[in-house]
């Protein structure tokens, strides 16, 4: 592992922080408070490359790693552009297809994914499991050849956005006990499934439903991978889910402090810029060395991913996002502050940002579960449920 990102990885980060400037985060607000996605973003950057970075070249994508689609990620927050549903469609269902997908399935999904054509969302939640994702109640049975699956889903991201949605469910031979996931493309037109839009208080152009399958029937081939051996095809994707969560919170610190150093430097109610008193600039330059720390945990995490090291890559992912989370949170609360009355108004743009740095908290782990993670898997203690 080095410190030091290669050329090409540097070219990247200049490409997609110039991509994303150039809708900035006024284009994305704007889109959010009128209720419309960021279509255009996302297909151009789809265009581009960006999207598909980490997906196979055969199959239209990038052939680079989760290294360098958390850089794009990161830098898209960073300028004011977060993309939510980069974490789902080529973070966690590119990653899962590609690796355990059949070859159909492959040249059906892949391509599309990676250009941004298709837009893949990722159901794993449920109203009664929440965080204990062993208790997702969504069960798939047989009838001939085909899946009939149904159960409901909550929080799904962008389902309005999308061609198909990857679905965690269990099948009726593996209905009670620990997980044995089995994972269904259901594309989003198929009779029996239906959604509501969840009214959030985030200012995103991306939005939540609840999804309802009611015998929604599959074929054969909407099944990835094996049906019962599911459990580490699924934590192929979440590690990268997790590598993505930390990369647009570390992106979301870094707007927020951007924003805040623009402003201290030349704002002005006493004999020098605001930035010169100790109370302004201690907590921001806290809230750097804080976002670049969780930023490191980050790159260590996906370095990890991409050499194969699943195990040292969920602990790191782990911490990243943990860490990411909380450098975000402080620094976008001490971004408002820095603004005084400026950082409560709609113009400055950065009160907005207030609710949606909280979801590093909470999704796609909460911060809670991944402090027991820990405690259990890395200082071996006892677990309390
Ligand atoms: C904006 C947004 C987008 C999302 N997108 C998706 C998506 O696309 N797909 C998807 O599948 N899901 C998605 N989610 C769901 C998200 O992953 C869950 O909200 C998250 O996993 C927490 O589950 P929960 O909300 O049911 O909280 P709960 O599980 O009810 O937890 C509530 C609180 O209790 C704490 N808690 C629970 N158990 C323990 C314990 N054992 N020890 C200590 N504390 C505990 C939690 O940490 C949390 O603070 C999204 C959520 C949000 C808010």
């Amino acid at each position: 592992m080095s410190f030091i990102e290669t050329d090409e990885q540097k070219e990247l980060r200049k490409a997609v922080a110039q991509f994303s400037a150039s809708y900035g985060e006024k284009y994305y607000l704007e889109k959010a408070r009128a209720g419309e996605h960021t279509t255009e973003l996302w297909e151009e950057a789809g265009k581009l490359g960006f999207i598909g970075v980490n997906l196979p070249e055969e199959y239209g994508g990038g052939g680079a790693g989760m290294y360098e689609l958390s850089l794009v990620m990161e830098e898209m927050s960073a300028g004011g552009c977060a993309l939510l549903l980069m974490v789902v469609s080529p973070a966690i269902n590119g990653t899962i297809i590609s690796k355990f997908g059949t070859e159909e399935q492959k040249q059906r999904w892949i391509p599309g994914i990676a250009d941004g054509s298709i837009t893949m969302a990722f159901a794993i939640t449920e109203p009664d499991a929440g965080s204990n994702s062993h208790r997702i109640t969504t069960t798939a049975r047989r009838d001939g050849s085909d899946w009939i699956l149904s159960g409901q889903k909550v929080y799904i991201s962008g389902v309005d956005q999308a061609q198909a949605i990857l679905v965690v469910g269990r099948t009726e031979e593996a209905k009670t006990g620990n997980l044995k996931p089995a994972l269904f493309i259901v594309p989003t037109d198929a009779p029996g499934l239906s959604w509501n839009k969840i009214d959030m208080e985030i200012v995103s152009p991306e939005n939540q439903f609840q999804l309802f399958l009611d015998d929604v029937r599959l074929p054969a081939d909407a099944l990835v991978g094996s049906e019962d051996a599911a459990i580490a095809q699924l934590f192929a994707g979440l590690n990268p889910e997790r590598i993505m969560g930390a990369a647009s919170a570390v992106g979301m610190g870094r707007f927020a402090i951007n924003k805040a150093t623009d402003y201290v430097k030349t704002r002005q109610v006493w004999k020098t810029p605001i930035g010169a008193h100790q109370g302004i600039s201690h907590p921001l330059a806290q809230n750097h060395i804080e976002v670049e720390l969780a930023k490191l945990m980050m790159q260590k995490a996906a370095t990890l991913y991409d050499l194969g090291d699943d195990g040292g890559a969920a602990e790191a992912a782990n911490m990243a996002k943990y860490a990411a989370g909380e450098a975000s949170v402080r620094a976008v609360d001490q971004a408002v502050q820095s603004l005084g009355g400026n950082g409560l108004t709609k113009e400055y743009g950065i009160a907005s940002v207030l609710v949606a740095s909280r979801l590093a908290r909470i999704a796609p782990v909460s911060r809670e579960m991944i402090l027991n993670f820990i405690a259990q898997t890395s200082l071996g203690l006892p677990r309390s449920y």
